[in-house]
């Protein structure tokens, strides 16, 4: 095989979005030395689509604002299903990572009073989303990034090189985390590095180190309708499986309740949520505002029920109840499509939000600047005008790795870590609007500081990483030009059974993935299409074996997503399996068949592991084991913040009892 370049590191962090930068920034403050590898550009990761804001209990709009009302919204719309220490952890934490990201520079929008300003958005009770117009992310990213330049600068003031202590790989990929010699295959080696490639070359490289944090993002590119990138195929979540850890809650994916409708070409992307946040209202072909008739029980205390009283909200919160539009996602989500499934939708199958019946033009261009760019070019519709058509698409995965709350380590496997959307268990079934970015922040930081910590400690004996490892990743990555198994022909790749298969086209196998993800793993869901979804995965894993591509490796994209195809499958099978084994309606996942909430399901986590006989097969079979675990009991002081009646319509009568 052929040489492989190797570079030394004490912490690799895979991933530049929010959580992945957060965590070089720490790592290296502490004084390790961090590299950063990213699949795209520097300053490109999906944080920087981050429209609405992000959250933090601040009390600059409203004073009656503080952690403890955070962290009860946090798991009201989670559904009690939260790891309840990370929701706590993350509304303790939130606004000291805000004001921190001041320091470095980040120009927030201002009250009058000069103050931080924040926004209203669906289930957090008081205005909390600190913003800038409608592209947070943008500066967030800018931030960290203008951060990690000034700790360069600081380097090679100290030592004439910028990259000393800090250096961004970008445009190159992950495909494996590498574990040191002596495994033995049960999945508890410790972590020794990472394998890459870098996109433009086709290179490979190794990056060694004994901590590796994964800060990938989400699953989105699994399904057909979604306002994610190209980038959210997965990555993170696969290698996490791959390297022996857990997943947990991955029947939970958020389905936005306002994506682009029409066009085509751009169905999917994103409506921020500041759009209702600021006024807007969703409104049937009757033009009726339906969501009054979508109020769960669970919620109707804290809602308006007339068109009057929401409205007076946005003026005096103090004296009428929130509009339904700001409901949780998953709750606006299911009744738009209702909507739509009884015939009311809108021409292109959506409804319509409308803001240019709600202030005025210049309020409109002021407030939501890329919302408006975003629909005239788009879709040629003036939304200071006229409403805009809107429908669900795939937004956020909730679930995700399984870490321990406090230091984000993956349980199971020494050395590494992950924060950011590829860890789960913060947002419970449902995740609310704003709770990401400072999710990003809080526990970014504190991968970063562990993975330091733990990196530190690896000091004087790093894990090898071993050549038949890097072999056996590069012969992996080969595979789709069929250089590894060397089939007679490229496009003639051979069956087990011996006889010869035709070459599969990724774009194909990747298109049909995407079409059964959100036909029969969707927005709602039911057991026979579930299981028809799991066949069909069957199918794909099998035709995704014998993907090849053509050409060299030189900046391929078929090449890539011939790569990509194998985290992507990982990842539905674990969706599939999951939602069809948990029979309740809860959050991200509604059930056809089983539509209530079932407080017996509150403290379960499904838990997805690899088989171990599965790795490196590519076949038919099913590759995830899926286990039911118990969660830890929510710690007194925490429920004690709730009234007793809410707790009844959540907790199970043993949780309820014992406290
Ligand atoms: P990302 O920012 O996605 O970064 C992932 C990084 O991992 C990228 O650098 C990528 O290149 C890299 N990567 C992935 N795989 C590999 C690999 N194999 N090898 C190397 N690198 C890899 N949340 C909010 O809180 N507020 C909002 O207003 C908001 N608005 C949103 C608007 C849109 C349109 C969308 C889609 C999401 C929004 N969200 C919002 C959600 C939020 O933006 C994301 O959940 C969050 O940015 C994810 O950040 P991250 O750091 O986990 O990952």
């Amino acid at each position: 095989m052929a040489h492989v370049e190797r570079h030394q590191w004490d912490v690799v962090i895979i991933g530049a979005g929010g959580a992945g930068l957060r965590a070089a920034i720490e790592a290296r403050e502490r004084g390790l030395r961090t590299a950063v590898i990213c699949k795209s550009l520097f300053g490109k990761a999906h944080t920087v689509m981050a429209e609405g804001g992000i959250a933090a209990s601040m009390g600059n709009v409203n004073d009656g604002d503080n952690w403890q009302v955070h962290f009860r919204d946090t798991m009201r719309g989670g559904k009690f299903l939260n790891q309840w220490r990370m929701a706590e952890l993350h509304a303790r934490e939130a606004p000291d990572r805000v004001w921190e990201l001041e320091t470095w520079g980040a120009l927030f929008d201002r009250t009058k009073d000069g103050r931080i300003s924040q926004r209203n958005f669906g289930g957090h009770e008081y205005p909390r989303l600190a913003h800038v117009g409608d592209r947070t992310g943008l500066e967030l990213i800018r931030t960290l990034q203008q951060k990690v330049v000034s700790l360069q600068q600081e380097d090679f003031k100290e030592s004439g090189d910028y990259e000393a202590r800090i250096k961004v790989f970008q445009e190159c990929t992950v495909t494996r985390i590498l574990k040191e010699d002596g495994d033995g295959g049960d999945g508890t080696g410790a972590v020794s590095g990472a394998f890459c490639y870098e996109r433009e070359s086709g290179r490979f490289f190794v990056l060694e180190a004994p901590a590796v944090v994964l800060a990938t993002g989400g699953i989105g590119k699994s399904f057909k309708v979604t306002s994610n990138s190209w980038e959210y195929t997965g990555d993170g979540h696969a290698l996490a499986l791959l390297a022996g850890a857990s997943l947990i809650n991955m029947e939970f994916v958020q389905f936005h309740p306002t994506g682009m409708v029409w066009p085509p070409s751009v169905k999917g992307i994103l409506v921020t949520e500041s759009v209702r946040g600021d006024g807007g209202v969703l409104r049937n072909s009757e033009g009726k505002r339906f969501m009054f008739d979508y109020v769960p029980d669970v919620f109707k205390e804290k809602y308006a029920e007339s068109e009057q009283e929401a409205d007076g909200w946005y003026e005096d919160p103090d004296a009428n109840r929130r509009p339904p539009e700001l409901l949780p996602r998953d709750e606006v989500a299911r009744a738009i499509n209702a909507e739509v499934k009884a015939g009311r939708g809108s021409p292109h199958g959506g409804v319509f939000l409308d803001v240019s019946t709600r202030m005025p033009a210049e309020t409109i261009k002021r407030r939501l600047p890329s919302m408006h760019h975003q629909f005239r070019e788009l879709a040629d519709v003036d939304i200071t005008a006229e409403p805009m058509e809107v429908g669900p698409t795939c937004h956020y995965v909730m679930g995700g790795v399984d870490v321990d709350s406090d230091t984000a380590a993956a349980r199971g496997v020494p050395g590494l870590f992950a924060a950011g959307e590829v860890a789960g268990g913060m947002h419970g079934s449902n995740r609310l609007g704003g709770n990401s970015l400072s999710d990003l922040l809080v526990f970014g930081r504190r991968a970063g500081l562990h993975a330091a910590e733990y990196a530190r400690a690896c000091a004087d004996g790093r894990p090898a990483v071993g050549a038949e490892q890097v072999d056996a990743a590069a012969a992996e990555a080969l595979r789709p030009f069929g250089e590894a198994d060397a089939p007679a022909a490229a496009g003639a790749p051979e069956s087990p059974a011996g006889e010869r298969r035709p070459a599969e086209n990724p774009y194909a196998v990747h298109q049909e993935l995407q079409q059964s993800m959100n036909e029969l793993v969707g927005i709602i869901r039911r057991e026979e299409e579930m299981s028809e979804a799991l066949e069909r995965l069957g199918d794909l894993r099998e035709r995704a074996g014998h993907a090849t591509v053509e050409g060299h490796r030189q900046f391929n994209p078929g090449w890539h997503l011939a790569l990509d195809l194998r985290n992507m499958l990982l990842v539905s099978e674990c969706v599939a399996r999951a939602a069809l084994n948990r029979t309740e309606s809860r959050g991200g996942h509604t059930r056809d068949d089983y539509p209530e909430m079932d407080r017996e399901w509150r403290r379960a986590n499904l838990v997805c592991t690899l088989k171990a006989a599965a790795e490196g097969r590519g076949e038919r079979a099913e590759r995830i084991s899926l286990r039911r675990r118990e969660m830890p009991p929510i710690r007194k002081d925490l429920l004690e913040l709730f009234e007793k009646e809410e707790l009844i319509k959540y907790l199970t009568d043993e949780e309820l009892t014992s406290e």
